[in-house]
């Protein structure tokens, strides 16, 4: 890590677009602090701080979507900014009750992408006296299009609350699903014997972004997420990094993943794979009648999932840069 390439720019920008945010608060803080900065402030207290995460909620939540990637919690802010609204609270008991709970995750995890800290630190912090705001953050600021960042938060922003709402409104269906299966005995099998035979044909590259993987970031992805299929199949399982599972997370793979993996597998049964004879039996004995099942279950996933990975995610890790460098740094 010591060696490390990115800029402030970019490590911020992997901060605000990458990662499998569980909750909207880093785009908080990260609204914040670019507001604080902009101003030249170099100090942020605990009590500036929780005032200005109040009112950026407060504003926020008045479309009501969900901050948290869970069918039923809320965050902190929200039931906050709640009572404040049914005058359960007054705006200094809010404050208060923000500075308390609301920071306790988002403050030493601000600079960690999922399992990667990257090497800009745009604050030091301490709970009782609050942030200090490092010359990275001013670094990031005066090499980019301060217009543009400003966006890229408030996008990310909609995007997460869209993809916490489709969990939500699954979350039935998920039930339901879960329930059959629960019924039914199913198991979940380990699938991760299966890394070996699958690499074959990878070759050691990511099934999502094409770029090589190593040992300790490797993972078995379902391309039709197991939440629709409920199995263990080969023929939708794929490597991918830890970081592109965790970016597609259970959202609905493209058009183009789907195609790739038709391919594949018509690569595994021509050339003779062990997991040939699975394949077939799962799909059928043609390349047509194989394409039809395929077909048929992500158009069923379609229908319940509704919006497809890249839309959602609001870009393409096979093409975005700063996702590469990130996937290359954590490799190194
Ligand atoms: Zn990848």
């Amino acid at each position: 890590m010591a060696s490390n390439i990115l800029t402030p720019e970019q490590n911020w920008r992997g901060i605000i677009l990458l990662g499998k945010n569980t909750a909207t608060y880093k785009l908080g803080l990260a609204k914040v602090l670019l507001d604080q900065a902009i101003l030249g402030k170099t100090h942020i207290s605990m009590d500036e701080l929780s005032a200005s995460f109040f009112e950026l909620y407060k504003e926020r939540l008045k479309t009501n979507r969900p901050q948290l990637n869970h069918i039923s919690r809320k965050t902190v802010m929200e039931r906050v900014v709640a009572k404040y609204n049914l005058e359960i609270l007054s705006k200094e008991q809010a404050i208060e009750e923000v500075r308390i709970n609301a920071f306790n995750d988002v403050l030493p995890r601000f600079h960690t992408i999922d399992n990667i800290t990257v090497s800009s630190n745009f604050y030091h912090f301490d709970f009782s006296t609050g942030l200090t705001i490092t010359d990275k953050t001013f670094e990031a600021i005066s090499n980019s299009n301060l217009q543009s960042l400003i966006e890229e938060i408030t996008t990310r922003w909609d995007l997460l609350e869209a993809a916490f709402e489709i969990r939500k409104s699954n979350s039935k269906l998920e039930n339901d699903i879960r329930a059959f299966y629960l019924l039914n005995g199913y198991k979940r099998t380990d699938i991760t014997h299966l890394r070996s035979a699958l690499d074959g044909y990878q070759k050691g590259k990511c099934f999502y972004c094409g770029l090589p993987m190593f040992e300790e970031n490797i993972e078995v992805d379902h391309v039709i997420p197991r939440q629709i299929v409920y199995h263990d199949e080969v023929w939708n399982l794929v490597l991918a990094h830890s970081l592109c599972n965790q970016q597609k997370s259970d959202h609905l793979p493209t058009k183009q993943h789907i195609q790739h993996l038709i391919n594949r597998n018509e690569f595994l049964i021509k050339s003779n794979h062990p997991l040939k004879d699975k394949i077939i039996s799962a799909l059928g004995l043609t390349p047509k009648k194989r394409f039809g099942t395929v077909m048929k279950v992500y158009n069923e996933a379609v229908q319940i999932l509704k919006t497809p990975w890249d839309e959602l995610a609001g870009y393409d890790p096979a093409t975005d840069p700063i996702f590469q460098a990130f996937v290359k740094i954590n490799n190194e």
